[in-house]
């Protein structure tokens, strides 16, 4: 046996640590489908309780619609279960094309891939349109995800300031010697809800020639006036290069991602993407469904306006309740606490009150920005929300921050 001591006491230790420093990530059971009210066993082996969710992404609440779910029973009876073959050998269907074609046509594109995930579109696209020669120009606080893409990209890496437009501006000027340019951002990004300045990078890149890519995971479906995203939120529709995102939050939250973009770089991705090549396709169960999402939310903008309204209405009442909070539009809403520890209680002691909300703390987020980030979706009615704002009020009270500024939370608990 090869699986030492030493190494088994050397992965003991790892555990061990983060335990210690509370980075441990304990998973929690839920017992029903993903919804507005889950079932959820936490801690384990205590009885099922339930909840109201306010941590998925789950953003239009398709993840269980009754539309979606038999459009997934039509593809499994009418298409099978699985492909057992990578794309280009026996792996698409008629119906795999239908889908890459309405993906198109929602995100106002040429053309469209389809992979197993955004991760895997992430890990494949820069490695496809970009060398050793070119430049790759990305916000720091892009997803992991593209920080894996870049890994694995002989291009040279510049990194810009957090939506920094002069300091994006200056690493242009800086790889100008390059044949190729790419800026990378996020469309929103995760942690703050906050949305790359997409007219300004337009402007930029027009300025220096640089290609844009974004990864609009967490705007594709609801963001702008048709829920295109980010781009069209912006009105820079059809001036973005490459868009990558996922199916795996508002559309139908099940898995799969994509490469939308310029028709020859999508042609190249066919022939050269590693992870569309040697990765099996996306099973027809899901394809089905995701097409019947574009269906649903092409016909009519109802379910964006509802998460829209929502919003607006949960970052309002929140705000009057005397929390504080990163100001914006998007389903996240960030509330600040600052500790770590405070965001941890908080949670749990909201989870206590029947709302399903986590605490985020370093290194998800910077030292000092911990927070309890809460999620809004469409599958949420009015008395959700007022239920959460009744809760958080009255821990909040317990806790005795309501009305209190960034500072005298910090007196209070420390960083
Ligand atoms: C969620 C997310 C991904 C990963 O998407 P998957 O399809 O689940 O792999 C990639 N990028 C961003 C910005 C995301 O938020």
């Amino acid at each position: 046996m090869a699986y030492s001591t030493k190494a088994k006491e050397f992965y003991t230790s790892e555990l061990k640590g983060m335990r210690a420093s509370g980075t441990f990530k304990e998973e929690r059971y839920i017992q029903s489908p993903q919804a507005a009210n889950i079932k959820v066993e936490y801690p384990l082996g205590a009885a099922p309780k339930e909840v109201i969710n306010f941590c998925a992404n789950n953003y239009l609440g398709l993840s269980s619609h009754p539309e979606v779910v038999e459009a997934a029973h039509k593809g499994l009876d009418t298409r099978g279960y699985g492909m057992s073959s990578v794309r280009f050998i026996c792996g698409t269907q008629d119906i795999h094309h239908e889908l890459e074609k309405k993906l198109t046509e929602f995100l106002g594109t040429e053309d469209t891939i389809l992979f197993a995930s955004c991760m895997d579109a992430n890990a494949a696209i820069f490695d496809v349109v970009l060398d050793k020669d070119d430049a790759m120009i990305a916000d720091r606080l892009v997803h992991a995800s593209i920080v894996d893409g870049i890994k694995l990209c002989k291009a040279q890496l510049y990194n810009y300031k957090h939506s920094n437009m002069a300091h994006l501006e200056e690493k242009l000027q800086e790889a100008s010697g390059c044949r190729l340019r790419m800026i990378i951002t996020d469309g929103v990004f995760s942690m703050d809800g906050d949305i790359a300045k997409l007219d300004k990078i337009v402007e930029l890149a027009e300025k220096y020639e640089a290609m844009i890519l974004v990864d609009d995971s967490h705007a594709t479906g609801f963001m702008g006036k048709h829920g295109r995203g980010s781009h069209e939120y912006y009105n820079v529709v059809g001036k973005i290069d490459v868009i990558t995102t996922t199916l795996g939050k508002a559309l139908g939250g099940a898995s799969g991602g994509c490469v939308s973009g310029r028709r020859e770089i999508v042609e190249l991705c066919r022939q050269r993407a590693r992870p569309y090549l040697f990765s099996n396709t996306v099973p027809p169960v899901i394809v089905a469904a995701a097409r019947k999402v574009l269906d649903v939310i092409s016909i009519t903008t109802d379910r964006r306006d509802k998460l829209e309204a929502n919003t607006k209405y949960f970052r309002e009442k929140i705000t009057q309740a005397g929390f504080d909070i990163k100001e914006g539009v998007h389903p996240i809403v960030p509330i600040m606490l600052y500790n770590a520890k405070l965001a941890q209680d908080m949670a749990h002691d909201l989870y206590g009150e029947g709302i399903y909300v986590i605490g985020f703390s370093f290194p998800v987020v910077p030292k000092g920005q911990a927070r309890i980030r809460v999620q809004i979706s469409a599958a949420h009615e009015q008395e959700h929300l007022d239920t959460a704002i009744t809760a958080f009020t009255k821990i909040g009270e317990k806790y005795k921050i309501l009305g209190k500024k960034k500072e005298e939370i910090i007196q209070m608990y420390g960083l």
